[in-house]
């Protein structure tokens, strides 16, 4: 029982930690969370209609159609 309440100190300390190192980085890279919430950093994640892998719109495959592939060899399946 006494080491059960060590191990319970010790886990809310590091929670607080943590905790209170979270906060400070949420208050610090206004600019860094601007880059990340910005259209050019998030990408539109398209699923394979082949194999049904996620991926990015980017490295994916679109017929003309509008199906989705992640590689020539599904395209051609
Ligand atoms: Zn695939």
């Amino acid at each position: 029982m006494k080491y059960f309440i060590w191990a319970l100190l010790i886990y809310v300390a590091w929670r607080w930690y943590t905790g209170s190192r979270q906060v400070k980085t949420d208050q610090f890279p206004a600019d860094a969370r601007q880059a990340a919430q910005s259209p050019d950093s998030a990408e539109t994640m398209v699923q394979c209609a082949r194999c049904g892998i996620h991926l990015p719109a980017s490295e994916a495959l679109i017929e003309t159609g509008g199906a989705v592939f992640c590689s020539e060899e599904h395209r051609a399946a």
